[in-house]
């Protein structure tokens, strides 16, 4: 968990290429809906344009169905998601029931300043939604997608007025989980600044700590 912009996509992906269990983002899962024009997409749109949290009950179905393919059972890595205490007590119940729980959650720490830069210069593909960054990971071709050559945009949710609105939902309704999981001992704040490597060395050893518990 943490603020837009603080890099959890790309850490979450760095651990699926690295350690083989599915990175899992409602974002993208939502972004994916909405390109497909489906049901979800059609319900989800109008909230995600505006920053606004996408209701707990069209968020906890999208979950508790990725969660039930065959590639999610060894593990996976759940980005943007719980983002309020009503999903986070929903998430402990549907793992409960199957007799698991969460090994570790980890806070992106990051300050407002930094996000808000890092948002700016944000590009996606709206082909394949890879995403890129006008400083941090430029495409080869300027404004083109390396996978598939599409045009890059900038996502409508990173303009100013709605970042500036999703880091107020943050504060507000994805803040409160850190005491949630804290309690649960499972809890970890790193900090979210410095290259993609450094911020995943320091989530690395935190993990391993807890995958040695659960031996
Ligand atoms: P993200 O890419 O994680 O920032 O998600 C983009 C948008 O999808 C958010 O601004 C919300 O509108 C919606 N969304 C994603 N995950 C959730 C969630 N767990 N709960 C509610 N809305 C969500």
């Amino acid at each position: 968990m943490g603020p837009p912009g603080a890099g959890k996509g790309t850490q979450a992906e760095l651990f699926q290429r690295r350690h083989g269990v599915p990175h899992i983002s409602t974002g993208e899962m939502f972004r994916a809906a909405v390109r497909a024009d489906t049901e979800v997409g059609r319900r989800a749109a109008e909230y995600m344009r505006d920053g606004e949290l996408v209701p707990d009950a069209i968020v906890q179905q999208l979950v508790e169905d990725r969660l039930m393919q065959p590639d999610a059972a060894a593990g996976f890595i759940l980005d943007g998601y719980p983002r309020t205490l009503v999903q986070a007590d929903a998430l402990d119940e549907f793992l409960a029931r199957r007799g698991r729980a969460l090994d570790g959650v980890v806070l992106f720490d990051i300050p407002e300043e930094v996000v808000l830069r890092r948002l700016t210069g944000r590009r996606v593909c709206p082909v394949c939604g890879t995403n890129y960054h006008v400083e941090h990971k430029a495409p080869h071709v300027p404004g083109r997608c390396d996978l598939d050559g599409a045009e890059l945009i900038q996502r409508r949710d990173d303009a100013p007025e709605t970042v500036h609105r999703r880091l107020e939902i943050f504060r507000r309704w994805t803040a409160p989980l850190v005491d949630h999981y804290r309690a649960l001992g499972i809890f970890l704040a790193v900090s979210a600044q410095g290259t993609a490597e450094e911020v995943y060395e320091r989530i690395q050893e935190f993990a391993a700590s807890r995958a040695a518990r659960a031996v």
